[in-house]
Formats: structure tokens, C-alpha cells, sequence
């Protein structure tokens, strides 16, 4: 066989921070137009990510990140995320993620608003929405607070 590698390396670096750097078995992650199933051996492509929640599977261990848009470079056995932002799930500040949906939502843009406006306002409410699912996906000490503020969220 041309490659026998049977693991992923996958690196989540966003300009502030390297988020993550590990060998894996299997990722699961938003790409712009919808999740993306990656194991080793996939065909090379570069793809631009979407915000959501970025997953990846070592042994009988499953772990998650967020992604906050950026690009990805898929390779045979290796994965490299250049988010915008990211955070692993068990490092997601809650308070703050409920904070900034509540301001987001507070400060929703006016009848004058321009389309980049509303494309910011929506844009601050999906990294919140995200960084609150993927608390409660990460079952961190803050889940119970987090599954609250969820269905506050969509109320
Ligand atoms: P805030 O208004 O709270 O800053 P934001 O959505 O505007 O939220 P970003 O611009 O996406 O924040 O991120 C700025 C930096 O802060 C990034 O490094 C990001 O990883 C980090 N960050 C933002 N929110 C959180 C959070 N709830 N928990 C941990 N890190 C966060």
C-alpha cells in the first residue's frame, strides 16, 4: 500500500493561539457548506470552514473544539485548521459566551442598518450559540448552566 500511516495529524491554529496538535483516528468538522468526515487516507483538498463545533475521535476517546471559520488543508494523514477562532470545548469561558449573545442580541442593528451590519449581529450570535453547544457537548462543569442558557437562547 502506497500509505500505510493510519492516523491523522491534526493541528487547530487560529492567530492568537495553537489550539491543538495530536495524532488521531478521525475528525468531524464544519466546513462552509456542511460537516466533513475525515479519516486517513482522504483525498487532498483545501476548504474554507464555517463556525461550528470540530470533532475528532483517539481510541475510545472523543474530544471537541470549536471552529470559527478560517480555512482548512485536508491531506492523506493530516488536517491543518487555520481558524479565525477556536476554543477546545473544556477551555469555553460560559459566562462570557452567555454575556456576549445576550449583547449581541441587546444590539440587534436598527431600520438603517447596512447588510454588513446584520451579517456581524448574526455573526456574534452563531460564535455564542456554538461556543454553548459545544460546552454542553463537552460535558464541562459548566453544562448544567450551559443547557439553561441553550434553551434561553432559542427562546
Ligand atoms: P466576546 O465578545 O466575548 O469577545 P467574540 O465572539 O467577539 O466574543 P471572538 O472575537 O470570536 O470573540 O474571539 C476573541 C478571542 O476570545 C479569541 O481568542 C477567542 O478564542 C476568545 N473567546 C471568545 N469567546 C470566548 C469564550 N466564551 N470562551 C473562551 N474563549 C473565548
Amino acid at each position: 500500500m502506497a500509505n500505510e500511516q493510519n492516523t491523522i495529524e491534526l493541528q487547530v491554529v487560529t492567530p492568537e493561539h495553537h489550539v491543538l496538535s495530536e495524532d488521531v483516528d478521525s475528525v468531524e468538522m464544519p466546513g462552509k457548506d456542511g460537516y466533513l468526515g475525515i479519516l486517513p487516507g482522504h483525498a487532498p483538498l483545501l476548504t474554507e470552514m464555517g463556525l461550528g463545533i470540530l470533532t475528532y475521535r483517539k481510541g475510545s476517546e472523543t474530544r471537541s473544539t470549536t471552529v470559527m471559520g478560517g480555512y482548512a488543508e485536508v491531506l492523506p494523514n493530516r488536517v491543518i485548521v487555520l481558524a479565525d477562532a477556536a476554543e477546545l470545548t473544556e477551555k469555553i469561558d460560559v459566562s462570557r459566551a452567555q454575556a456576549a449573545l445576550d449583547r449581541a442580541k441587546a444590539n440587534m442593528p436598527g431600520a438603517n442598518a447596512t447588510e454588513a451590519d446584520w451579517d456581524a449581529a448574526n455573526a456574534a450570535i452563531t460564535r455564542a450559540t456554538v461556543r454553548l453547544e459545544a460546552a454542553v457537548k463537552g460535558g464541562t462543569g459548566a453544562t448544567a448552566t450551559a443547557s439553561r442558557e441553550m434553551e434561553h437562547a432559542k427562546a
